[in-house]
């Protein structure tokens, strides 16, 4: 289950979470960010990682 949630229309697309996570699952397409729910571990770095607070991890999953 995806436990990372994204803050919609916050994100600036700086990258820094896609270069962070360690799974590669993290994909920044031109006005969308989106986290690959199989990829992901919920490792939660990126959470750490995004410089604006636009991931949050989210323990009861999301969706
Ligand atoms: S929680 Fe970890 S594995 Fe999932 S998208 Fe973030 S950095 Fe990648
Ligand atoms: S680190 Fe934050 S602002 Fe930068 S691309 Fe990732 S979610 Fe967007």
């Amino acid at each position: 289950m995806l436990m990372i949630e994204i803050t919609p229309n916050k994100c600036d697309y700086c990258g820094t979470c896609v270069s962070i996570c360690p799974e590669d699952a993290i994909e920044l397409k031109e006005a969308d960010i989106t986290i690959s729910e199989e990829l992901c571990t919920n490792c939660s770095k990126c959470v750490w990682s995004c410089p604006i607070e636009v991931l949050k991890f989210n323990k009861e999953g999301v969706k």
